[in-house]
């Protein structure tokens, strides 16, 4: 399987010690679970024990679900254009 980490060309480091710093910039792909299970555990190690991390996470995985809520919610009013055009060329 192809991680995040390969796809961008990043190597964890599990012996470092993480800073907010640093997990911020693995926090999107950990949202979204893209990370190896290295990187997931260190990241993971670090946001369970760290406060400002943690609201970061919940912060992005709201995030998330409201782009996803708002994607379908525009592609229902488009799929029901297409039936409409399907339903009036059959009539035609
Ligand atoms: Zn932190």
């Amino acid at each position: 399987m192809k991680t995040w980490e390969t796809r961008f060309g990043r190597r964890f480091d599990s012996t470092a010690k993480l800073t907010c710093s640093g997990v911020v910039e693995w926090l999107d792909a950990y949202v979204d679970r893209e990370l190896s299970s290295v990187a997931n555990a260190g990241v993971g190690r670090h946001v369970a024990g760290c406060q400002n991390c943690r609201t970061l996470v919940s912060e992005r995985t709201r995030l998330k679900r409201q782009v996803k809520t708002s994607v379908s919610s525009v592609s229902v009013p488009q799929r029901l254009t297409w039936m409409l055009q399907a339903a009036l060329r059959r009539e035609q």
